[in-house]
């Protein structure tokens, strides 16, 4: 029987939306344009649940895009953020708090100092100014596939929303701003062997996602991290490991916490924010002291390190103890087995990767196309319509999936087992219509 929620609410307030912002919504790939249908808006979360305008309630496996990792509205960050907010909800004056946040970072990550920012993107492309200023040469590398935020040099190629809307490139970003970038292939030693012998002394840095989950899961092949530790070091280029979407996410230190590779800087956002805008990027103190007021690389924000930001991030990173983690990764664990189960009854072809506790599944449209995901090129093989069909039916059914198949899905520690049985009891049919 299918239950397709009714959405009037959403419906109005799309369209109200779209008279007064672009496509009617504030980052596009909340527009659904790659599975169709309304986008549903959200008027509360509690747990591992959110409640639309219209009253449905949905099993949430966005997370806000990961940094709900202990799901909406947890009781903890909620009188954080209240506590701050009372107090003042900012001062663009140092506080005690972003100290507070900035030391819990540091003792967690491999980071020796760090500089908190408001969003992933400013992190990005604050680290790369710092890592032109410090090698002063030009040069950009990144990978194919991988999203460091929406930053003009780094609009090359990317994945998330950019992968999903299939926009070739970015209009508006010149080729001026690009001209300094170079992509390559993701997990593809060579590439990057014969760059360097060819420009390793005008390179200033490789960026790469520490696991990358923008083009859908697709984890670094067992020493290719270690690989860019080696030949960036050997060139004199910095290697920046983009722990925004992993970093205190698969594991209490990120991605560093799983693959020791080690990198000169990292960027980090999503789960440090607990759900407000905050984020950061820091890395080796010679480096990190190049920058303004300190070195003469300039970096600067009228809200960076907001009382209430650093309380919500302080706050959720408290309750990211041990066994939040190991909580995370069984469910996780659970979910790939469940989802795997659905699909392999409804013989729908299929990958599932997974990095840590982030997962994402590719739909083929052929069992010929199977296969292990290591590129961008092999994860634009996977069927748009599959996925969309699974996603729908899902949707339907009171499961909010990432609306996109190069997204990662997001669980938290307080996804449980009644969770698992709701997303169980829907999957027979989504898999059915992606059959
Ligand atoms: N880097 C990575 C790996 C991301 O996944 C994202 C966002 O999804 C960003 C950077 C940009 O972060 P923000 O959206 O906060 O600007």
């Amino acid at each position: 029987m299918p239950v397709s929620p009714e959405t009037p609410k959403s419906a109005a307030l799309f369209e109200r939306a779209a008279r007064v912002i672009p496509g009617g919504v504030n980052s596009p790939v909340r527009a659904f344009r790659a599975v169709g249908g309304t986008p549903r808006f959200m008027d509360h979360g509690r747990g591992p649940y959110m409640t639309d305008v219209d009253g449905n309630e949905y099993v949430d496996l966005i997370c806000s895009w990961g940094p709900l990792l202990h799901g909406h509205a947890h009781p903890h960050v909620v009188d954080a953020v209240r506590q701050a907010a009372s107090k003042g909800t900012s001062f663009g004056t140092p506080t005690a708090a972003e100290v507070a946040l900035g030391e819990e970072i540091v003792r967690r990550t491999p980071a020796d100092e760090v500089r908190l920012v408001n969003s992933g993107t400013e992190a990005t492309m604050s680290a790369i100014r710092l890592a032109r200023g410090f090698t002063e040469r030009s040069v950009v590398v990144k990978f194919a596939g991988c999203y460091h935020g929406h930053v003009d040099a780094l609009l090359a190629e990317a994945g998330s929303g950019v992968a999903t809307l299939a926009i070739p490139e970015t209009r508006g970003v010149t080729a001026e701003q690009t001209a300094q970038t170079v992509v390559l292939p993701y997990n593809d030693v060579a590439a990057l062997e014969e760059l360097f012998a060819q420009r390793g002394s005008e390179i200033a840095c490789v960026i790469t996602e520490a696991s990358p989950g923008n083009m859908g899961v697709v984890p670094p092949r067992d020493g290719f991290n270690e690989h860019l530790r080696r030949v960036t070091a050997q060139y004199g280029a910095l290697l920046i490991s983009d722990e925004v979407m992993t970093g205190f996410r698969v594991s209490p230190s990120g991605w560093a916490g799983l693959d020791p590779a080690g990198a000169d800087l990292y960027t980090f956002g999503k789960v440090m924010g607990g759900g407000l805008p905050a984020a950061a990027f820091g890395g080796r103190a010679d480096v990190m002291n190049l920058l303004a007021p300190a070195g003469p690389v300039y970096q600067a924000g009228t809200l960076s390190g907001n009382p209430l930001a650093t309380a919500a991030g302080l706050a959720n990173l408290e309750l990211a103890t041990d066994a939040a983690y190991e909580h995370i990764d069984r469910t996780s664990a659970a979910l790939q087995g469940m989802v795997a189960a659905a699909l392999f009854e409804a013989g729908v072809p299929h990958k599932i990767q997974h990095a840590g506790n982030m997962f994402s599944v590719f739909f083929f449209d052929d069992d010929e196309q199977v296969r292990s995901v290591d590129n961008y090129a092999q994860a634009r093989t996977q069927s748009p319509v599959k996925f969309s069909a699974f996603f729908n039916e899902m949707l339907a059914r009171g499961i909010y999936l990432p609306p996109s198949g190069y997204e990662c899905w997001f669980l938290s520690s307080v996804h449980d087992e009644k969770v698992l049985d709701r997303i169980n009891d829907a999957l027979p049919y989504a898999a059915g219509a992606a059959a």
